[in-house]
């Protein structure tokens, strides 16, 4: 049995993909800011080297060594570029892309040691068409795929793969906030009648596809930004 730590595994995208996990039948632990429902919760800020070092040791001595990640802690940000303060600007990369760093190099020890590993960042389809407000969030969620890309050739071979999944509109509490604080571009309903498969993502569908991308079947997988989105790329 396999351990797999969900960062932001405590709500939306990361509880389904650490419910997911786990039923496929994983030792999953979820690392967030608070305590998640599922798995064996460690608390930590991402974006903190010392607590995310010690998150995963805690991970390491309770439930074996690390062979998967999924990176799926994120911080949307709507501000007009020229109000953009330095501090939120720092804030949301720091989230987004040093957490990625992070979690990844602390994590990866073990997957050498094991020479199998499997890690799975989630990005955001306003990387491909850019999102007005936005700046600082698909700033840092491109800088995700780009790091994707890079870490795949890497560490390829030594065992380890690595993808992206940038999701299109999912229903999570990040979604309906940015809903009710009209932040959005349009209500949801309005997005959905531009999504070709007419119906908002649902948590589970990224849950599905993170699934696959670390089982032992997607091996020949790596380096790819696997777009869950309902045929809306933009
Ligand atoms: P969410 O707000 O429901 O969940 C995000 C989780 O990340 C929360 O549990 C939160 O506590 C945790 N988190 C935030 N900052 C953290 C930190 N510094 N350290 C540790 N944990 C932290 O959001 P969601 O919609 O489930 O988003 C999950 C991921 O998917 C994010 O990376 C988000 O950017 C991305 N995404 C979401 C959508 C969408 O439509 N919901 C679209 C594109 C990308």
């Amino acid at each position: 049995m396999r351990t797999a730590v969900v960062t932001g595994g405590a709500s939306g995208i990361g509880r389904a993909i650490a419910r997911r996990l786990g039923a496929d039948g994983f030792k999953v632990a979820v690392l967030d800011l608070s305590p998640g429902e599922d798995g064996y919760a460690v608390t930590a800020d991402v974006t903190d080297r010392a607590q995310v070092d010690k998150a995963m040791a805690a991970v390491r001595e309770r439930l074996g060594p690390i062979h998967v990640l999924v990176n799926a802690a994120g911080k949307d940000g709507f501000t007009r570029f020229t109000e953009l303060s330095v501090t939120e600007w720092q804030r949301v990369v720091d989230v987004n892309l040093n957490g990625v760093f992070h979690c990844v190099q602390s994590a990866l020890p073990d997957m050498l040691e094991a020479r199998w590993g499997r890690i799975v960042n989630i990005s955001s389809s306003s990387a491909h068409s850019g999102q007005p407000f936005m700046a600082h969030y698909v700033a840092a969620k491109s800088a995700v795929n780009g790091l994707t890309k890079s870490l795949a050739l890497e560490l390829g071979p030594k065992g380890v793969t690595v993808n992206a999944v940038p999701p299109g509109f999912i229903d999570t509490p990040m979604l309906r906030g940015a809903e009710q604080r009209q932040q959005l571009g349009g209500t949801i309903e309005y997005h959905i009648s531009r999504t070709p498969v007419r119906r908002v993502g649902r948590p589970e569908d990224i849950a599905a596809t993170c699934s696959f991308l670390v089982s032992e079947e997607a091996g020949y997988i790596t380096g790819q930004i696997i777009g869950v989105n309902g045929g809306r790329n933009t």
